[in-house]
């Protein structure tokens, strides 16, 4: 098998898998909200798990919040931003390339009569300066939200030119930046960053499906999504689950060593892998300098979904649009966003990659990509 849709979801590694086991434990499962010494136990775990995590995101222990998935996270810091700040201006700005988390609340927000103003984005996926300069601008900017990886291209957002823009022409604007597809790909350090609210995900790097973390820096407010016992400081009701958060930690430790090494060599099946396709005819759709872990192809005489399926027959993974969108078999708003020619958006697929795929499987389906041109395609 080979497995290049790890921007969809990631294979639970071992050290989470024994480290699910070992959080199941009973002396562990209390309810860390019981007064019992039982309870204080799994208090403390919880408790040491959200500091270790917020000490590898480089943020304060009080800043980390655990989520059920970054879809969570993501409605928790935009809804509950705009609804605590209501003084802070009546618009938000994004773009109309951030996943289907975002957008579906501004669309919400849209409804509640609140502005949504979208920057435009460059063919590379960025956003426009002086589009975004423009939407500024205008005034009365509470929020702006963006993402730091592209979930369809791998397209990476020029934070920190981004940041320096949003606090010259707004001061007051507070960023909201999903960086679900960056964590263990390339260095995230919160308080460095700047950014007043963030969300990850868990399944994305290796740990189970369930688990997400929220970043909120310390001094910003909101109102909580979820709403109950007052756990996690009020900002997140709901029994605690030690064994989440700590399959999260597990991933995060994991992914957080050798960046560098794992970049390096994905960068180099990347690279092959660009030559090897746009030498077969095949269109790369992901920007030269996005994240190598991503890789959008367009292969010229096949439907995205056909491509997909050809793939299939081999045991080979890959996306059409990103996971949550790919049922609606809807072709990718974020390339037709980027100016891709609707037809040439029609035939793409999304290869992606993590630490754990090597140049050998990218050469066997290279050698598979040949032998459904020689059988399927249509000449
Ligand atoms: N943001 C990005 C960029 C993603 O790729 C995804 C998942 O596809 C999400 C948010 C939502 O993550 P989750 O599945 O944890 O809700």
């Amino acid at each position: 098998m080979i497995y290049f849709d790890n921007s969809a979801t990631t294979f639970v590694s071992e050290g989470v898998r024994a480290k699910i086991v070992e959080l199941t434990e009973d002396s562990l499962s209390a309810n860390p909200g019981a007064l019992h010494k039982l309870g204080t136990k799994a208090f403390s775990l919880y408790d040491s798990i959200r500091k270790e995590t917020a000490d590898i995101l480089g943020a304060k222990t009080e800043e980390i919040f655990f989520t059920s998935c970054a879809t969570e996270s993501a409605n928790t810091a935009i809804k509950g931003y705009m609804s605590r700040n209501k003084r802070a201006g009546n618009a938000v700005i994004s773009t109309r390339t951030e996943h289907k988390a975002t957008l579906e609340c501004l669309d919400y927000l849209a409804d509640l009569g609140y502005e949504i103003r979208y920057v435009k984005v460059g063919p590379d996926g960025k956003p426009d300066t002086d589009s975004l300069k423009e939407e500024l601008g205008k005034g009365g900017v509470a929020l702006a939200c963006f993402t730091l990886v592209n979930n369809e291209t791998g397209s990476v957002l020029p934070f920190e030119s981004i940041a320096k823009t949003i606090k010259s022409v707004s001061p007051s604007t507070a960023i909201y930046l999903d960086c679900v597809q960056a964590l263990g790909k390339m260095p995230v350090n919160l308080s460095a960053l700047g950014v007043d609210m963030c969300s990850f995900s868990g399944h994305k790097i290796h740990s189970i499906k369930g688990n997400g973390v929220l970043y909120v820096r310390k001094g910003v407010r909101i109102d909580p999504l979820i709403l109950g016992g007052g756990q996690q400081d009020g900002m997140r009701s709901g029994t605690q689950s030690p064994v989440l958060a700590g399959a999260f930690l597990e991933a995060l430790k994991e992914v957080s060593t050798g960046i560098e090494e794992s970049a390096e060599k994905i960068g180099e099946i990347n690279s092959y892998l660009r030559k090897e396709l746009s030498a077969r005819g095949a269109m790369i759709l992901s920007p030269d300098d996005a994240l190598p872990y991503v890789l959008n192809v367009s292969f010229e005489g096949f439907e995205s979904e056909t491509m997909l399926h050809c793939l299939e027959i081999y045991d080979i993974y890959v996306s059409t649009v990103s996971a949550c969108s790919a049922k609606q078999k809807k072709v990718s708003y974020v390339l037709l966003e980027m100016g891709v020619d609707r037809k040439i958006a029609a035939n793409a697929v999304r290869l992606s990659f993590s630490r754990e795929n090597t140049m050998d499987e990218a050469k066997e389906f290279i050698k598979c990509v040949d032998m459904i041109y020689d059988q399927f395609l249509v000449k």
